[in-house]
């Protein structure tokens, strides 16, 4: 018996204005093409139409309020992309019931809301590539891309000149994209970005609706959203700005894990100051502190540069002393290191080679010996361990994480036989666990 497929979702295209916006068109249908969807010659076969508008003239505008008009009538699902994006608020208050706008360039946008107004029907035959995309990490868990770019100048930095300034995804692409990931078995999400607390400055007075709800693009809702819908959401690369402390509470409500990557770099202000660090007069310490007070059970990683030019002793010794202050729970240390292009290779006070390296080892010393302690001390405790590896069904016991251990960064813990014959440990799944040892970076701890 022949395999009927299930019928591709036809795309209607109007496109207007000069060559430019005919081959953002071509390039548009050419990637939905790609991903199955069918085209659609006319308005009355359409299950979606996409106005891709001119906004050079005034008379042009009106030519595509007009063909935005015409869609609506003829159609009534319509999405607006290309220059006229940028008038969101006009469009929505003539056209209330337009799908989305999205800006010019903006493929991914204009993309995603075709695919969310007229889903793919899932077919093995069709679809090569799953929902969730194609994968280099476990199914259980995956990095989540927020915004690219950075608006930061740091001095020891090139990533600003190599990827250009911060551009934040819409909140509803990345909701959309976390859901996706969680329904293809995904129970971790390790959000990313060169500056996550800076997520949607670019694009604040742009909310979008999600699930019958407005998102606004901030750090907060954001988090708060992918806390509601995966099991584990673990935030990398916040600076300490006061809005993080809206994140704590999230943390202790335990809907995204007690969990803070910081890359605070340095603790003495005139060392921040050089560096052109983000919020380098944040009292970082006392912030921990109050974040410790809303949530105890916070887990602090950071990355720390030392023998920075014309960094002195008092100013390292003012960092050893932050790392034993603050209790920083997982630090890593890069001794200072010239990049090509880099302002900071102009500061006076370059330090030798051997100054530099030995200031790496003394701080790490410190910051082992300070990880070492808080690790003892959660012998006797029990964790929710996710289990990343687990050879022979874990009847031999297994490998996996808590909350205080990020994948590929952090260390894990290492899992005893179950005790109970019955209990089996599987790859992706939660186990709970008491920990019986701490041995270098790692627990040990006993399925119960
Ligand atoms: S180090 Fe500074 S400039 Fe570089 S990506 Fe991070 S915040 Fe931006």
């Amino acid at each position: 018996m022949a395999t009927k497929l299930p019928e591709a979702p036809r795309v209607g295209m109007v496109s207007l204005g000069c060559p430019k916006n005919l081959v953002d068109s071509e390039r548009i249908l050419t990637k939905l093409r790609s991903d199955g969807y069918a085209m659609s010659p006319d308005y009355a076969g359409a299950d979606v139409v996409l106005v891709n508008t001119c906004g050079f003239l005034d008379s042009a505008k009106e030519e595509s309020l007009e063909a935005i008009g015409e869609a609506i009538a003829e159609n009534g699902r319509v999405i607006v992309t290309g220059c006229m994006g940028k008038e969101a608020e006009t469009i929505r208050a003539r056209f209330p019931n337009v799908l989305a706008v999205t800006g010019a360039h903006q493929y991914e946008e204009v993309v995603g809301a075709v695919h969310e107004a007229a889903p793919m029907p899932p077919s093995p035959f069709v679809n090569l590539v799953p929902d969730a995309g194609l994968k280099l990490t476990p199914r259980h868990y995956s990095y989540l891309k927020i915004s690219e770019g950075c608006n930061h100048r740091c001095a020891f930095c090139i990533i600003p000149a190599l990827r250009g300034d911060l551009v934040s995804r819409r909140p509803d692409a990345i909701l959309r994209e976390a859901e996706k990931l969680v329904e293809a078995g995904t129970k971790e999400l390790l959000v990313i970005s060169q500056d996550t607390s800076a997520y949607g400055v670019d694009i604040r007075k742009e909310p979008r609706m999600w699930k019958g709800q407005e998102v606004i693009p901030h750090m907060t809702d954001l988090a708060r959203e992918l806390g509601r819908i995966a099991p584990w959401v673990r935030l990398h690369y916040v600076y300490p700005y006061p809005h993080v402390d809206q994140v704590i509470p999230l943390m202790a409500e335990g809907l995204i894990l007690p969990y803070l990557d910081v890359p605070f770099q340095h603790s003495h202000p005139e060392v921040l100051r050089r560096m052109k660090r983000p919020a380098s007069g944040e009292r970082n310490l006392e912030r921990i502190e109050r974040w410790r007070e809303v949530c105890p059970e916070l887990v602090i990683r950071s990355t720390f540069i030392a023998g920075f030019p014309g960094e002195t002793e008092e100013e390292f010794a003012h960092l050893l002393d932050f790392v034993r202050a603050a209790r920083i729970d997982r630090a890593g240390c890069f001794a200072y290191s010239p990049v090509a292009g880099a302002a900071a290779n102009e500061l006076p006070g370059m330090l030798g080679d051997e100054l530099r390296e030995e200031r790496r080892s003394r701080f790490m010393a410190v910051a082992e010996e300070v990880s070492t302690a808080k690790l003892r001390e959660r012998i006797g405790q029990t964790l929710q361990v996710l289990v990343d590896a687990a050879p022979a069904q874990g009847r031999r016991g297994g490998v996996g994480r808590s909350y205080a251990d990020a994948p590929e960064i952090d260390g894990t813990v290492r899992l005893l036989p179950p005790q109970k014959i019955s209990k089996t440990l599987k790859v992706g799944e939660f186990t709970r666990a008491q920990i019986v040892d701490a041995q270098g970076h790692d627990l040990v701890a006993v399925p119960v």
